[in-house]
């Protein structure tokens, strides 16, 4: 499959600087850098794992890249053939953040550093850095968004809102949950956000009971659907908290089955990560923002981080209070996210070269 070849070893460009490298220094020496990433299934991992691996291809590393289909197992022993294999560090995008302490004991025993991607890896002592967008600043986009279109602070109208949050076992989305439910849960406290499901969080922290398992599209759509179904009769939903697009597309098309029409009652609906097909839908009126993550930014930054591991330098981070995870802070790389909507695709997302205009029927 495509993951076995790109872990064949290739000649490593011997001559390219690494990133960030101080001139004279000396490239990655064939050293092999193992990236785990959760699954093929959704757009931006494929674009992740890629960009992470040419840019350490080009900075003289080899790279064993592989995708574990969203099956903590298979992601575990992929792990293991990494260490065995003498990966000098491990790139890890987690896909239950709890569930890799003894494989990365074994790691950390063996001398090999490890990099958290994206999601951070809890319960163990064995994660030496971690890289990602701000998390919490995501759900603050998608949640003052909401506020903005609807004139929260002013207005005397009341709104159907239903939220939605993240896969439970993915350490992000319980903070993009609070970054969001800290500006909106005021609103649903005073009655302007009316959630006719009953399915409103009291507390930041019953996120999970709205938590959508492995941030799958179908189940989003079915829960919709569920909603939709038991609790509106002749009521409307007019605004979505979504955390990402993959949830985001799923809640598109129940509401597309069940009668809602862009541009005329369809709702308010917010996403994150600009996947091709929910930009589409952006630009068919059928979702209002996407919180862009340019994962360009991130890839450039972690190929930096294991180069300055591996030269001994200072690795470079811009956050140690955040990222508790339970055994110890992790050192943290934050970029950050920022709001796309139908009115900025051209000028954020093709302009910049992150997509193509014809890979979005522009
Ligand atoms: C990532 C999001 C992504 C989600 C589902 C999260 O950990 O930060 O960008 O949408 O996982 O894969």
């Amino acid at each position: 499959g495509m993951a076995a070849c790109s872990s064949e070893r290739e000649t490593p460009a011997a001559t390219t600087p690494a990133p960030g490298a101080s001139s004279g220094a000396p490239a990655g020496d064939g050293a092999l850098i193992g990236v785990a990433m959760p699954t093929r299934s959704l757009e931006r991992w494929n674009n992740d794992g890629a960009h992470v691996e040419s840019l350490l291809k080009e900075a003289g590393y080899e790279v064993s890249l592989q995708y574990a289909d969203n099956k903590v197992e298979q992601q575990i022993q992929q792990l293991e053939t990494m260490i065995n294999q003498g990966a000098k560090v491990l790139v890890v995008a987690s896909i239950d953040g709890t569930a890799l302490s003894n494989v990365l004991e074994t790691a950390a025993a063996a001398g090999i550093k490890v990099i958290a991607y994206d999601r951070l890896i809890n319960g163990t002592d064995a994660v030496d850095y971690y890289a990602t967008f701000d998390n919490y600043q995501v759900g603050q986009l998608q949640g003052k968004f909401i506020e903005e279109q609807l004139e929260l602070a002013t207005t005397t109208e009341k709104f159907n809102l239903e939220p939605f949050a993240g896969s439970p076992d993915d350490n992000n989305a319980k903070f993009f949950f609070s970054g969001a439910w800290d500006v909106l849960l005021p609103y649903v406290q005073d009655g302007k956000l009316v959630v006719p499901s009953g399915k409103d969080p009291k507390s930041n922290d019953e996120w999970t009971k709205i938590g959508i398992q492995g941030w799958e599209s179908a189940k989003a759509q079915a829960e919709m659907d569920n909603r939709i179904n038991s609790f509106y009769g002749d009521k409307k939903v007019d605004v979505v908290l979504s955390p990402n697009d993959s949830l985001a597309l799923g809640i598109e098309q129940s509401l597309e089955s069940n009668g809602y029409k862009p541009g005329g009652d369809w709702p308010i609906i917010t996403g994150q990560d600009a996947d091709k097909a929910n930009v589409i839908n952006m630009l068919a009126d059928k979702q209002s923002m996407t919180v862009w993550k340019d994962t360009r930014t991130l890839g450039t930054q972690v190929a930096k981080m294991v180069d300055q591991i591996l030269k001994g330098e200072t690795v470079e981070v811009n956050d140690t209070t955040t990222y508790d995870n339970g055994k110890k802070v992790v050192p943290s790389f934050l970029l950050p996210p920022q709001v796309v909507t139908k009115d900025t695709v051209q000028k954020d997302l093709v302009d910049s070269g992150f997509y193509k205009a014809s890979d979005i029927g522009l």
